[in-house]
């Protein structure tokens, strides 16, 4: 018998505590079918009445209480209303990111049957891709300043910052996911014809990493043509990689290519299994309809199939409770029934319900 997978469980705010239940509704009954032990373990902070309540949204020793975890699930958090946004991110979600080392960003992107698009003309399988976000390095640092303050001279520097060790295991775990999937593409995000030194940079680091991947496709694009290509063309992707700032940006415009954003899901992922990794659907807490048990679980539910993917990749069962379960959402999409962001009336835990039932046969 092996040892059960420790998941810690954070609902977090708003819809976050509305979604979570079922989530862990269907990881349990994915789980009971193909022979996986989860122990789950509910923390109760990283959410915005533990700031207020605490003035701190987690409790001084919320490393060591969730070190031991193999992955964290996490709900959303967020409450502007009483708790500024940058105060409750960088107090929670972000310090995982950092201090467990998450430095992929995985964003799957794909159009099902049922959901609207907003793109005219195209069908389910025609969006089918997932973006890789480097998530600790690149644009988002501290580095620079403001000189001259105040004069006519006033300038303004901001620095990026990427290592070769951070791009290359980046590269390198995109690579390999690419290689998995039956399409064996990778397209890289870069500006090598305008910022003239860190974009070339990483197209030589993508060309390098390349050569231990010969058979996998490397396609790259200037980041304002694959934005358009999104658009336009979204059939011709299947991995992409990208830096921080622009794995940003094409992780939300990837997801607002294929109806609500109810469904889609993500995972920040120490891949070495030093730290655990973090699991989370991409929207926030919505604040606008929480309370009234109609949010989309589906975001979460999925988000919990990537995690039984990532946690058990080792025996095959976890693929087949991913696959299962994203099965089971194909065919709730298909057949309802549907939250009102997909133009229905069931509300959270009948949808969540549905794709349970699903998942036990
Ligand atoms: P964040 O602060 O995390 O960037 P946000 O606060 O800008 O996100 P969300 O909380 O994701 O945004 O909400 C954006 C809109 O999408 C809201 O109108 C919200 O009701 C809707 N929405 C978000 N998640 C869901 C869901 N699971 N089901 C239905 N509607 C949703
Ligand atoms: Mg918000």
């Amino acid at each position: 018998m092996t040892r059960p997978f420790q998941i810690a469980v954070l609902a977090g705010d708003g819809i976050g505590r509305e979604v979570m239940p079922e989530g862990l509704r269907c990881l349990r009954a994915a789980a009971e079918r193909f022979g996986l032990s989860l122990q789950l373990h509910e923390f109760d902070w990283a959410h915005c009445d533990h700031y207020l309540a605490h003035g701190q949204m987690m409790p001084a020793d919320w490393k060591a209480q969730l070190s031991g975890m193999d992955a964290i699930y996490f709900g959303a958090v967020g409450w502007p209303e009483t708790v500024p946004d940058h105060v409750s991110l960088w107090g929670s979600l972000l310090k995982f990111r950092r201090e467990f080392d998450q430095y992929v960003n995985l964003r799957p992107v794909r159009l099902f049957e049922g959901v609207p698009c907003p793109l005219t003309g195209r069908r389910a399988g025609d969006i089918d891709y997932i973006v890789v976000r480097e998530n600790t390095e690149g644009e988002y640092t501290a580095l620079g300043g403001v000189m001259f303050e105040g004069t006519e001279r006033e300038i303004v520097v901001q620095e990026s910052v990427y290592s070769r060790h951070g791009a290359e295991r980046l590269l390198r775990f995109a690579f390999e996911l690419a290689r998995s999937r039956p399409r064996r593409r990778l397209a890289l995000a870069t500006k090598s014809n305008g910022i003239a030194i860190s974009m070339p940079w990483w197209d030589q680091r993508a060309d390098a990493v390349a050569r231990d991947f010969p058979e996998v496709a490397l396609e790259k694009h200037h980041i304002d043509i694959l934005a358009a290509r999104f658009v336009l063309q979204p059939d011709r992707f299947d991995v992409v990689a990208a830096t921080n700032l622009f794995g940003d940006i094409l992780s939300d415009l990837g997801p607002a290519t294929t109806g609500t954003i109810g469904l889609a899901p993500s995972a920040n992922l120490n891949p070495e299994r030093s730290f655990p990794s973090l699991f989370e659907p991409v929207h926030g807490s919505a604040p606008d309809i929480y309370g009234k048990g109609i949010a989309n679980p589906i975001a979460m539910i999925w988000s919990g199939a990537l995690m039984l993917d990532f946690l058990a990749r080792g025996t095959g069962a976890g693929r087949a409770a991913h696959d299962a379960i994203v099965q089971a959402i194909e065919t709730v999409l298909r057949d309802g029934p549907r939250t009102p962001d997909l133009g229905g009336n069931a509300n959270t835990r009948e949808v969540g319900a549905a794709i349970a039932a699903h998942l036990a046969g």
